[in-house]
């Protein structure tokens, strides 16, 4: 049986950083969902399609490729790379309500599960419902939360002083509340690890869901 490792959390929870550090350490694949659900958020802004139906199908018939090492992550759809277009402000803005459509995630659910299907030396699976629905079975399963605090000084430091701290609060306490009705990032279902990173540094993090991992 491969190795898989999930871990879920909200925003800024370090969730990326901790779960590429696992992947390598560990010499795992590595699975970001929510540049898949970011990828098809940029796909219904790039053609500006708004009714749900085309959205649905814009999703369910174009090629999405994304790169499984922990080391070089990319992301491309029909061809064009958005591994930096993904991450814009107005894709993080809209990527929730392409994410709340059941059936788009229902499309990218099973690519998803593809994938990790594929990960015969093992694999580091981090988003928001991967503990509880795309791979409940995973042998470590861990939340992964944060201070809010902590969560917005952390996403603030990744842009890199681009953004003033009034607005990144308000985005990260948004984006927490645009996404509730998909998963509830608070609260670890049965048989998942809270783990608290608030005080924590990141190779302590790291270290600790490595610990968890079975020898
Ligand atoms: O992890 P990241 O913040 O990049 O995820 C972007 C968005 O994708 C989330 O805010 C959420 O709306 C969506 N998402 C999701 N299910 C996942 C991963 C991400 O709905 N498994």
């Amino acid at each position: 049986e491969p190795l898989i490792i999930a871990i879920d959390g909200p925003s800024g929870s370090g969730k990326s950083s901790t779960s590429r550090g696992v992947a390598r350490k560990l010499g795992l694949a590595y699975l970001d969902t929510g540049a898949m659900y970011r990828a098809a958020a940029w796909l219904v802004a790039e053609r500006t399609l708004d009714d749900p139906a085309a959205v649905i199908d814009a999703i369910a018939t174009t090629p999405m490729d994304i790169a499984l090492d922990p080391a070089a992550f990319a992301i491309s759809v029909d061809g064009t790379d958005v591994t930096e277009a993904i991450r814009e402000p107005r894709i993080s803005a809209s990527v929730s309500k392409v994410s709340t459509i059941q059936a788009v995630r229902d499309i990218l659910i099973a690519r998803q599960r593809e994938l990790i299907a594929g990960a015969d030396g093992g694999i580091v699976v981090e988003g928001r419902d991967i503990t509880t629905v795309v791979a409940p079975d995973a042998q470590v399963r861990v939340l992964l939360v944060a201070d809010p605090a902590a969560r917005i000084a952390r996403r603030q430091a990744e842009l890199g002083g681009r953004a003033d701290h009034a607005q990144v609060t308000d985005q990260v306490i948004r984006r927490d509340a645009d996404d509730s009705t998909v998963a509830a990032f608070t609260e670890a279902a049965p048989g998942v690890t809270v783990v608290d990173s608030t005080h924590l540094t990141l190779d302590q993090v790291i270290d600790r869901i490595c610990g968890m991992a079975p020898v």
